[in-house]
């Protein structure tokens, strides 16, 4: 049943400031070099204070592993790396103490090799009950050594494993669109489909609030004994590994792949759709889908299907005007068209830390502070990746720590995302407080500049900064939650010179960005709510905005 102690706001979703835990990375309880479930407990009032409305959970459940837990091999059991049921009951009872959501993550395109119903398989017959929950197909040639098809794994590598068979002999081929330890679930089997939604209502049942789907685009599979025509290209093209690759090229790709983006997934989130609103409409759904073009995002928020969908145009955004106008343009163009709201993300356990990507350093981290104030102050829904509250950087590792099997299936080609999964650094005890033992990702001694610790009684860091623009953002009558089913109008372009943005929404907020390197000057009378950087000054009229740098400024008409 439902804990009272959560407050009832319809749709709360629609402008929540989402906080993406990475238990593995968050807090250690036990000692164990690795982050866990009590830990997250113990650091809820950071949390709360910090000003977050929800937490999303990366996943916590039984599996071996190999994949940052994306490869789970029971969704409705607690990994004993990260502690037992009652700790997640805990946890969702101690954040709804204190008003924050719960997000966990579903991941419906893959089990791990471990999960009970892939090892049934192994140990079953070709073509029984057991193996039709997955794709498993003979191979072609003379004694079936060559792959069903030529598809690549994403994560490097053919997309294709063989097993062994009971007797000992090679026989059929699994598909894997991710690593080998992670087979695709056929979700055109019945059994599959009922045992997911036995996974949401369970979760719903312990009183989760959401949950965020993993690969939302990648359920229903198409041609699948075809070969693609150009295998190698659009692996490169989905990794965004495309530096060399013509654009259109790479767009004529990603148009069209067989295994993404299908309308058969939109028939499943009709039926999960069904599900979710049995239980009121304070519960959601954000679908991570990488979808080509963009604006079929929002076939993925449909009325009837989910509630809101990842919008990763920020996630590759350069620290450029022209860019990031025609993206906030697009997008709240887009969603409005189906009433569903905007979403913004800086980053994710699965792409560079913000001031890496803006260039790293005092400047990577000065655009990425400006780059955070315009975010915030768009409508909709904000993620905000752990760590982002500090600035942290991608930290430099060595290739013996590292465990992301993106790393190992290109044979080191990629480094992989172990860079943005190193443990938060929270004080000046013994691994910067994450763990009593010994971390399993080495914390960077640099970091000590860093610590939670040290930025919260700074008023010019990085982490009050966040706390600010998030107060802010939800008490500002122009930016806080309000019933906008229509953003299309939510903010209103002024005249500006190139390089800078402005905008307004009502009542009386004004946004300045200057992405340039130079300073400057722009009239303009009101107060200054705040600025991603101290050398901002409004007096007598005139706005003074050094290069990249944003500041809110409240308007006086
Ligand atoms: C998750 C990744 C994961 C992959 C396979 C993604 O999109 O965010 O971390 O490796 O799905 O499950």
């Amino acid at each position: 049943m439902r804990e009272s102690s959560i407050k009832q706001s319809t749709q709360w979703w629609r402008n929540a400031a989402i906080y993406q835990v990475y238990p593995r990375s968050f807090q250690d309880s036990n000692g164990d070099g690795e982050g866990d479930l009590r830990g997250v407990i113990s650091r809820l009032d950071y949390l709360k204070e910090l000003g977050i409305d929800a937490i999303w959970l990366s996943p916590f459940y039984r599996s071996p592993n190999n994949d940052g837990g994306y490869d789970v091999a029971d969704p409705r059991d607690v990994d004993p790396r990260f502690g037992v049921m009652s700790d997640a009951d805990e946890l969702i009872h101690e954040a709804h103490a204190r008003n924050l959501r719960i997000i966990v993550d579903i991941v419906p395109n893959h089990f791990s090799t471990e999960h009970v119903w892939f090892q049934e398989a192994l140990s079953s017959e070709p073509g029984s009950a057991a193996r039709a929950r997955f794709h498993f197909y003979d191979g072609r040639g003379v004694s079936g050594e060559i792959p069903p098809n030529n598809w690549n794994s994403i994560f490097g590598g053919p997309a294709w494993t063989r097993i062994v068979e009971k007797d000992g002999k090679l026989g059929q081929w699994y598909l894997h669109l991710f690593d080998s330890t992670q087979a695709d679930l056929n979700w055109k089997n019945a059994e599959v489909k009922q045992d997911f939604q036995k996974t949401l209502t369970f979760w719903l049942d312990k009183g989760v609030d959401g949950f965020r789907i993993d690969v939302a685009h990648g359920l229903a599979k198409e041609e699948i004994l075809e070969d693609h025509h150009n295998p190698e290209g659009l692996t490169r093209a989905l990794r965004l590994d495309v530096s060399d690759m013509p654009r259109n090229e790479r767009e004529e790709l990603l148009s069209d792949v067989p295994f993404f983006d299908r309308e058969g997934v939109h028939e499943i989130y009709r039926e999960w759709r069904q599900i979710f609103d049995r239980y009121g409409d304070d519960r959601m759904s954000v679908a991570e889908a990488w979808v080509h073009p963009s604006s079929r995002a929002t076939r993925y928020v449909r009325h009837d299907e989910l509630h809101q969908i990842f919008n990763f145009d920020f996630l590759i955004a350069e620290w450029n005007a022209v860019f990031l106008k025609s993206a906030i343009d697009k997008t709240l163009g887009e969603v409005s068209e189906v009433g569903a709201p905007p979403t913004w993300v800086l980053c994710n356990h699965d792409s560079p830390r913000l001031v890496s990507r803006l260039g790293g350093g005092e400047l990577g981290a000065r655009k990425a502070r400006a780059m955070a104030l315009l975010t915030h102050a768009l409508p909709g829904g904000i993620y905000i990746y752990q760590g982002e509250e500090l600035g942290l950087e991608d930290a430099p590792l060595p290739d013996s720590a590292r465990q992301d099997p993106v790393f190992f299936r290109t044979k080191g080609k990629d480094k992989g995302r172990d860079g943005a999964r190193v443990p938060l650094p929270w004080n000046r005890e013994k691994s910067s407080g994450f763990t009593s033992g010994k971390s399993w990702l080495p914390i960077p001694d640099s970091w000590r500049d860093f610590l939670v610790e040290v930025q919260k009684n700074d008023d010019a860091s990085y982490l009050t900064l966040y706390k600010q623009s998030l107060r802010i953002r939800s008490n500002h009558p122009a930016l806080k939650p309000s019933d906008l089913h229509d953003v299309s109008e939510a903010i209103m372009w002024l005249p500006s010179s190139d390089g800078v943005l402005i905008f307004r929404r009502e009542p009386n907020f004004v946004l300045v960005a200057n992405t340039t390197d130079k300073t400057r000057e722009i009239e303009i009378s009101g107060d200054l709510l705040l600025a991603s950087s101290n050398d901002v000054t409004l007096e007598r009229g005139i706005l003074r905005i050094p290069g990249n740098s944003t500041c809110w400024i409240n308007a006086s008409h």
